[in-house]
């Protein structure tokens, strides 16, 4: 494993140390959207933590720090499961310091707190899904977020590709700036897919074709080698005109999953599937399972995780990479009997001698439970805001900030 450059890089936009926050009220867009447990307990703080530097920051250059961020799906209305009041007090240890909580997200009480604030002081208000205008992008909700605050910073990677309104919606009342996550994660996805050092090579899986497909037509001309697992490798197993018993398969996607299958191979890009799997009849812990080769998966079975022979060809195929991005599990890795195949891919990226880039959602819980976190070069907060720069495309998020002239 070894660290790259990326990430600190100039992103073509302005960053919170490129304006002056002292004594200013500053709102810090983050994306505090962690897992809780039945308790209100938070069982990975990852995001919060993410974001402690570009906090730290604002604090210690004497800034009033309000901070928003959205959690779950609460459908635009208050609802107790999703309040954020537990993740001020995760915050509040995290930063040893007191973190002022309001149930409001704006009008005349929450103003009236940010009033008394003094520099390095910092506020959280409440989950912004909590008000409707939240997702519909409402201009009179930004316009009131916008009016808390003298400066606008986003360092909310993982939400980042939402057209919401506290993402492009104050940009458009108060200066926007860029934090430092959203930097690091854009310094390394864009990078890596602009200036890879090869040989670059991607790993996908993970449920869906669909979902993926649209970073694969990005990579044809940029990498070196292609390795797919998981549910999507079906698809492209099926296109090329095998049976594949019950394994997930998207029907609308067999022509273009074949069609990018020739120009990835005509570009000259190695393209590995798995050659051999663990079948199920169900996706179920106690499932009797059997390990099949590819050609061999028998009706009414299911392809749940890649078998040893594929993780030793994926792991061979690692091995000189300088590069590596991964995107999707090799299986059903949340129960353990289809966990193998991606736990050993896990480990393959973690030795591999390259700057490795793990996308987020799923495949960075994949690399926590495997225990080799610490041996990634970056892991992304963002799921969906990865993809989509995997993909090439420019994040709403980004291109609402200032740019750097
Ligand atoms: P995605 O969000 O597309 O990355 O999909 C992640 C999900 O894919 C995980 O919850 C896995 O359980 C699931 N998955 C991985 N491999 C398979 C497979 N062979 N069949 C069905 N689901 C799978």
């Amino acid at each position: 494993m070894a660290r790259g450059a990326f990430g600190q890089g100039d992103f073509g936009k302005l960053t919170i140390e490129d304006v002056e926050i002292k004594g200013k009220r500053v709102f810090i867009r983050v994306d505090f959207n962690v897992p809780l447990d039945e308790n209100m307990m938070i069982t990975d703080d990852r995001r919060i933590r993410s974001a402690l530097p570009t906090i730290n920051y604002a604090i210690d250059e004497g800034a009033k720090v309000i901070l928003a961020s959205h959690m779950g799906r609460p459908k635009g209305k208050p609802d107790a499961k999703w309040s954020l009041a537990p993740v001020a007090r995760r915050l509040q240890r995290l930063l040893n310091k007191e973190v002022l909580f309001s149930q409001e997200m704006h009008g005349k009480g929450v103003k009236d707190t940010i009033g008394k604030m003094r520099p390095g002081d910092v506020l959280l208000i409440e989950n912004l899904r909590f008000d409707p205008g939240e997702e519909s992008n409402d201009e009179k909700f930004a316009q009131e977020l916008a009016s808390l605050a003298e400066i606008y910073v986003n360092d909310a990677f993982g939400a980042a590709h939402r057209d919401h309104a506290s993402i492009v919606g104050i940009p458009r009342f108060i200066p926007a700036v860029a934090g430092f996550l959203l930097r690091k994660e854009v310094g390394y996805l864009q990078g890596v897919v602009s200036n890879p050092v090869r040989p670059f090579t991607a790993i996908l899986g993970g449920a869906k074709v669909s979902g993926k497909i649209g970073v694969l037509e990005n990579l044809i001309d940029k990498v070196d080698k292609v390795i797919v697992g998981g549910g999507m490798a079906f698809t492209f197993i099926k296109a090329m005109g095998y049976e594949v018993g019950d394994s997930l398969v998207e029907n609308e996607m067999l022509e273009l999953a074949e069609k990018i299958r020739q120009s990835l191979i005509k570009n000259n890009v190695r393209f590995y599937l798995p050659v051999d799997c663990v079948v199920a009849q169900s996706v179920e812990p106690q499932a009797e399972t059997k390990l099949v080769t590819w050609q061999e998966i028998p009706r009414g079975w299911k392809a749940l995780d890649i078998g040893p022979a594929s993780v030793k060809l994926f792991s061979e195929a690692l091995a000189n990479a300088k590069t590596v991005i991964w995107n999707g599990p090799m299986g059903v890795f949340e129960l353990d009997a289809f966990s193998r195949g991606t736990f050993s891919i896990a480990h393959a990226v973690a030795d591999a001698y390259a700057l490795t880039i793990v996308g987020g959602g799923d495949t960075d819980l994949a690399v926590s439970r495997a225990g080799v976190s610490d041996s990634i070069s970056f892991i992304s907060t963002g799921g969906g805001a990865s993809l989509q720069l995997l993909e090439g495309k420019e994040l709403p998020g980004i291109a609402a900030l200032k740019d750097r002239k």
